[in-house]
């Protein structure tokens, strides 16, 4: 039988999260979107409370926890601010090629660090030529010696400006494509890394988002992860594990914005009653209903795939895609529920379209899920 109830541990999870997220975040949320400020001091009392690292397992100090015990705090974090939440699980989509590509050596070495301390990781998939043909990056790894040297550029990396460590793939024959990628870890102190400005964004403003140059950076063949042609399997893996949280992140915003929505409706009044009263803002509601639990439930069921050791590409795809096309509905509803006030910044409403958006940008633009999405169906036909 499907069970839907979630067991205690998984209630205390979401309650220490919903707390942490409704006392710490939230009210500095609308002024760190504001200033575009990286509210390090909040990033770090979540690392003290085991919000950080949740992928780790604890044999190297971190939470250990399931995709889904994943999504269940992301939900959370989310609902008080989407840029704070990308900030708080960007270790996780870096330190995962570690966990999928290194060596026991290597984890004990990169990843018991990170739960030890508070440290911030980024990964370098993307380049200013392009994201979504992974396969195409020109990042040059050339081998000197025990060395490889990086030359190139990666963008649009989050929490790049602030990263101590760099998860990086790059390219030892750009006409191999895939079959040339390989993974490093590089410090972010290794000689001949240059960090750009912090971009100045829509959404997601109390993230930090960066561009990262590697002017020959001599990195040792001992931080290479898995083998040379292995990176672009380590990099695909790796976005199948973390695109799920992506959906509980989506749906959190969206939850949000139908909180919003419905409570406004209930005290805006016109034609002499609250506009809840309308059946035309009672529609909208109920779409919205629909939306976040289509986004919730699909998300839920690509976690609980992946938890039973499937690789989910599809599932994670179709969760992601439809968790970020209903956030960005649903919170561009919230806006129309609230009218002109909908528009002003003094209420929350337009921030969450603003953030809904990013979610089909990152961690795979929705037309590449759509891609993925085909190619994984057509292949049960074929
Ligand atoms: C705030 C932010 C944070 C990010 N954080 C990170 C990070 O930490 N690390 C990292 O590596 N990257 C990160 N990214 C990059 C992100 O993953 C890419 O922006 C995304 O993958 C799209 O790549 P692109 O921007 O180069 O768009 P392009 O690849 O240039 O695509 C442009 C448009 O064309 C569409 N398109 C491309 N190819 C096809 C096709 N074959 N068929 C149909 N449509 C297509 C795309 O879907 C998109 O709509 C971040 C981006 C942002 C904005």
């Amino acid at each position: 039988m499907l069970d839907f109830s979630l067991t205690p541990e998984q209630e205390s999870l979401q309650d220490l999260a919903r707390k942490f997220a409704r006392t710490e975040m939230a009210p500095r949320a609308a002024a760190c979107d504001k200033e575009g400020r990286f509210p390090e001091e909040i990033y770090r009392k979540a690392w003290e409370l085991g919000l950080m690292n949740l992928n780790v397992p604890s044999e190297y100090g971190g939470s250990g926890l399931s995709v889904l015990d994943q999504c269940l705090i992301v939900e959370e974090l989310a609902y008080a601010c989407g840029g704070m939440t990308t900030s708080i699980i960007a270790n996780c989509l870096a330190l995962e090629p570690i966990l999928l590509g290194a060596t026991p050596e290597q984890k004990r070495r990169w990843l018991a660090p990170f739960c030890a301390e508070y440290h911030l990781a980024s990964f370098c998939l993307t380049e200013p030529g392009g994201g979504s043909d992974a396969a195409g990056l020109q990042t040059r790894a050339t081998r000197d010696g025990d060395d490889y040297v990086l030359r190139g550029e990666k963008c649009f990396i989050t929490n790049g400006p602030h990263a101590s460590l760099f998860t990086v793939f790059a390219t030892t024959d750009p006409s191999l494509r895939a079959k040339g990628i390989v993974a490093f870890v590089v410090p972010g102190d290794a000689p001949g890394i240059v960090r750009g400005k912090d971009e100045d964004k829509m959404g997601h403003r109390a993230s930090s988002t960066g561009t990262i140059r590697f002017e020959d950076v001599r990195v040792p063949a001992a931080q290479r992860l898995g083998g040379e042609g292995e990176g672009f399997s380590i990099a695909m893996r790796t976005l199948d594990q973390t695109r799920t949280p992506i959906g509980a992140l989506a749906t959190g915003i969206a939850q949000a914005a139908l909180d919003h929505a419905a409570r406004y409706s209930l005290e805006r009044k016109s034609f002499g009653k609250p506009i809840s009263e309308h059946q035309a803002i009672q529609i909208k509601l109920a779409n919205m209903a629909q939306m976040v639990s289509a986004a919730r439930l699909l998300t839920w069921k690509a976690a609980w795939t992946i938890d039973r050791g499937e690789r989910g590409t599809l599932d994670s795809s179709i969760a992601k895609c439809v968790a970020s096309d209903s956030a960005l509905r649903v919170a561009d509803d919230a806006i129309q529920i609230f009218g002109g006030y909908g528009y002003m910044k003094e209420y929350p409403v337009e921030k969450l379209l603003r953030d809904a958006k990013l979610t089909q940008i990152y961690e795979g633009a929705n037309e590449i899920q759509r891609i993925v999405t085909a190619r994984e169906l057509l292949r049960r036909y074929a």
